[in-house]
């Protein structure tokens, strides 16, 4: 039984700190959130515009219930295609402004579908090493020659493009990186891409809803086109508060997923309801720009309280604001503290994040309050004093 030694697997983990655990949420997400039994105030979730729990989206996914019932039934090529889900694709279509777009039950397989279905053996794909894991699962899946450049260093990028001799040469980042909140230099890189004869993919997963003119995303942000970006994707369990995803490009590169992403074919389709749910919340996103206006006050309160009390935070502008810790130790005992003080802060430790720089990862909802804020200041003022920094 030597192969499967799993206990000695999972005792190497914990004394690394790096043991990863679950929470058991009761109600709705929330700032103030039930967990495990106890109230607490969370900062830690991706519903970047309060929409997760909002009641016209909650209203529209019942009422789509009584239409559509409750499964997909099948995938989309057999017969889960269903009109709610073709309304959404339509309406996603002329929000990015992109030509069509497909849906995709989860991020996480719009990415294996995408990157797969373009790539092969005889291409490249180029993606920055702080990626999402979908994407460099992605890339290592497609079976295409795999290189990582350094993060957002568009010279590290076009030494690689130039000693490419690939087929096909596909460039892939994160829009926003879901793990420093630091927006990716979109426009450099489409240029470089077109300049090398490659194809740009944005994974816009934490920009889609909160960046851009009505949160159009970092598309819109950099005004960039279907050709300076041919392959955008997007996710809707984030900022538009519901489940799945999906990608956005030319007639061809749809007709191309449809025939060939093998994570679009043979899985079944995401409820219809959840496709008319997030019609609703596509029409908050454009029309509520308050929620992205109160965010950015809270994201600046937060930035500059941290300021004032010597906390030091990565470079972001983003709802995504983690406090650099250093070690794994340090990152779990904060977490840790601030728990007992009601406040939930997730650690992010490697492998996530790479060695020596764990980290807090805070998160605002535009369903924050100043006052929550406030309060967060406060307990971490106490906790940084009682968690000394160490070497690491
Ligand atoms: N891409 C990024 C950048 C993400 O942060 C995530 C989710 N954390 C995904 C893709 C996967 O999306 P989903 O949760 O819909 O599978």
């Amino acid at each position: 039984m030597t192969a499967f030694a799993l206990d000695a697997a999972l005792a190497e983990r914990r004394e690394q700190s790096l043991y990863r655990q679950r929470l058991l949420v009761d109600g709705p997400q929330e700032p103030e959130l039930m967990v495990d039994g106890q109230c607490c105030l969370a900062f830690c979730s991706n519903d970047y515009l309060g929409l997760a729990n909002h009641p016209d989206v909650i209203n529209a996914f019942k009422k789509a219930t009584d239409i559509y019932g409750v499964g997909g039934g099948a995938s989309h090529l057999i017969v889960g295609h269903s009109r709610a889900h073709h309304q959404l694709e339509e309406e996603l279509a002329e929000f990015t402004g992109r030509s069509r777009v497909l849906l995709f039950s989860t991020g996480y397989m719009a990415n294996l579908g995408v990157i797969s279905a373009l790539l092969g053996i005889s291409d490249a794909v180029f993606q920055d090493r702080l990626n999402h894991a979908s994407l460099l699962d992605a890339g290592r899946l497609s079976g295409a020659r795999f290189q990582r450049y350094l993060h957002a260093d568009c010279e590290n990028l076009e030494q690689r493009l130039m000693r490419s001799t690939a087929h096909r040469k596909l460039v892939v980042t994160d829009g926003v990186f879901s793990m420093d909140g630091d927006i990716a230099p979109l426009r450099e890189l489409s240029k470089l891409a077109r300049s090398h004869d490659a194809w740009l993919m944005v994974d816009d997963a934490h920009g889609f809803g909160c960046l851009g003119n009505e949160g159009r995303g970092c598309a819109d942000y950099f005004d960039l086109s279907q050709d300076d970006l041919p392959v955008l994707m997007g996710t809707l369990g984030k900022a538009f508060g519901t489940a799945g995803a999906f990608v956005a490009g030319s007639e061809a590169l749809i007709e191309t997923l449809v025939q060939f992403a093998r994570t679009y074919i043979y899985t079944t389709a995401m409820p219809p309801a959840i496709a008319e749910a997030t019609r609703v919340s596509l029409n908050i996103v454009r029309k509520e720009s308050w929620r992205r206006e109160h965010l950015t006050t809270l994201i600046q309160r937060f930035r500059s309280g941290c300021e004032t009390l010597g906390i030091r935070l990565m470079p972001s502008s983003t709802p995504i604001q983690p406090i650099d810790v250093g070690s794994a130790d340090r990152a779990l005992e904060m977490s840790r503290a601030l728990a007992d003080n009601g406040i939930l802060v997730t650690a992010i430790r490697p492998p996530t994040v790479p060695q020596g720089s764990a980290r807090l990862r805070v998160t605002f909802s535009a369903a924050h309050t100043p006052e929550q804020v406030d309060r967060l200041l406060t307990t971490l003022e106490e906790v940084v004093r009682k968690v000394p920094e160490v070497e690491v």
